[in-house]
């Protein structure tokens, strides 16, 4: 397994050298709640309506006491936007009341904030305060499974605590940037590019794609 992950972590670094989030962001706030947004949507959806209502509500006072029915319309265009308009309202009145209007860092005081769960503060706690976390979203874990790091049925959660033991920590935030990528632009779900992977003597599932 060891040895596995040295391939993998070199042929990341490889194809990946140098990978951050693609969620765009200009403060704390903008980023949790661009994250808690992304939930079973693409970050390039969330970039173009986070440009929409962060323009339109300029500070977390204004998100606080921003109507509802406007936040909707700005983030429409995104699966669950009822709910997560709801969360985005919260989200700025609880880090007003309840954290000096701060992103807290604790991931127990993350997870009291509406719509987030143990991936978002995951993500939230390495992008912001470079946290050595692992989170888990589809392509992490399809990955995982793929080349071996976990097993096909685990839970997000199960494939997070495997790799936390079988990644060196401080990879855990590059790994799981690259993993996002090597998803996002190599490994898709349905055409992954496997007829020029360097990873297929290791992957369970090497055979998905063998030509162009
Ligand atoms: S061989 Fe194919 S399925 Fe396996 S990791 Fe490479 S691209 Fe993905």
């Amino acid at each position: 397994m060891s040895k596995n992950i040295n391939q993998i972590t070199s042929y990341f670094d490889k194809l990946f050298p140098n990978v951050g989030t693609e969620l765009t962001y200009k403060t704390d706030y903008e980023l949790l709640i661009a994250v808690m947004l992304s939930a079973q949507t693409t970050d390039v959806a969330v970039n173009k309506v986070t440009d929409v209502l962060f323009t339109k509500f300029k500070t977390l006072d204004e998100l606080a006491n921003a109507d509802i029915k406007e936040v909707e319309e700005c983030i429409k265009s995104i699966g669950l936007y009822k709910t997560k308009a709801k969360n985005v309202i919260a989200i700025a009145q609880m880090l007003i009341n309840n954290f000096a209007s701060k992103v807290p860092i604790e991931k127990k005081d993350l997870l009291t904030l509406p719509g987030v769960g143990n991936k978002t503060a995951n993500v939230v706690r390495a992008e912001l305060f470079k946290i050595p976390e692992i989170a888990v979203d589809t392509h992490v874990s399809r990955i995982s499974k793929r080349l071996g790091l976990a097993n096909e049925k685990d839970s997000p959660d199960q494939v997070e605590a495997k790799l936390r033991k079988i990644i060196p920590v401080e990879s855990y935030i590059s790994f799981h940037h690259q993993a996002i990528h090597f998803g996002r632009y190599f490994c898709q779900a349905r055409t992954p590019r496997c007829y020029e992977c360097e990873l297929v003597n290791i992957c369970k599932e090497k055979n998905k794609r063998l030509t162009p």
